[in-house]
């Protein structure tokens, strides 16, 4: 069975995640904020460093696999936490996991959004890709939170893309899974405001599936890129949102 690392394994679609691989016989090494085999806040360069220092010590002999999960919504009070955790906190973390990957041919997938290909901001996606932290959080600062989200998650998926081949040549397989919306903490805090009540509603009501994804969907989706039966599959955006993605952009994929 594999060792696999994760980023935000404490909630939500990561619980599920985790508890998916552990069930299936994997070693699992988690970081999160709290509650978790490594206690690091990936908002920070300093919390990113600990986090890998801790994983390349639980993991010496390599790892078959890294799922970046950790992430913050567009409605967080703090808004460079957004490209901070969301594009930084998994960029960096595969960046720094490249050799114990390679070590074993180990396959990483990140968690983007079907909110990925939305309106966003294009200089701050810019900056996200060419790795500036620090401008992207100026930007952050003034900008409408969702645009910050799905620019993250759009970067995230960009950033995965333009890798592949790099990645590839060293036998690490990069993929990405794009969850549309799903029953987390993360979306029921905004659910439970009687403000958002309705337009949530009606958000479900246009899923082509008639469902809210729950968080064992992402996480089947998940265990899929990673394992053997995704052998071949390099480089690709899986939409695991109930039709919606297709629905808004039939002629696009
Ligand atoms: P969640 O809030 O339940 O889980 C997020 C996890 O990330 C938590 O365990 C949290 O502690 C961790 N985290 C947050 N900030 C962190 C930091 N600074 N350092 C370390 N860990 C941190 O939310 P979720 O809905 O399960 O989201 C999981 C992932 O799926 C996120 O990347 C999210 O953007 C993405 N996603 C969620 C939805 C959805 O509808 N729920 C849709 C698309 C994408």
């Amino acid at each position: 069975m594999g060792t696999y690392a994760m980023t935000g394994g404490a909630t939500g679609i990561g619980a599920a995640i985790r508890k998916h691989l552990e069930n299936a016989g994997h070693r699992l090494i988690v970081v999160d904020l709290k509650d978790a085999d490594i206690n690091a806040d990936l908002s920070s360069e300093a919390g990113r460093a600990e986090a890998l220092n801790g994983i390349k010590s639980q993991a010496g002999e390599g790892l078959d696999g890294f799922i970046a999960c950790a992430g913050v919504s567009g409605s967080v009070p703090v808004k460079p936490l957004i490209p901070s955790v969301n594009y930084f906190g998994a960029v960096e973390l595969v960046e720094g996991l490249r050799e114990l990957l390679a070590a074993r041919r180990g396959s990483v997938v990140l968690i983007s959004s079907n909110s990925a290909p939305m309106d966003t901001r294009a200089d701050y996606v810019d900056t996200l890709l060419a790795g500036d932290e620090a401008a992207a959080r100026t930007v952050a600062e003034d900008t409408d939170g969702h645009a910050l989200y799905s620019g993250s998650k759009q970067a995230l998926a960009r950033w995965m893309r333009r890798n592949t081949q790099a990645y590839a040549a060293e036998g690490i397989r990069l993929n990405a899974v794009a969850p549309g919306y799903t029953r987390t903490p993360m979306t029921e805090a905004v659910a439970k405001d009687p403000a958002y009540a309705d337009a949530i509603q009606q958000f479900l009501d246009s899923i082509p599936l008639k469902r809210a994804g729950e968080p064992e969907d992402m996480a089947k989706a998940v265990s899929y890129l990673l394992s053997d039966d995704a052998s071949f599959v390099c480089g690709s955006v899986l939409f695991v949102d109930g039709g919606h993605d297709a629905m808004l952009r039939p002629d696009s994929f």
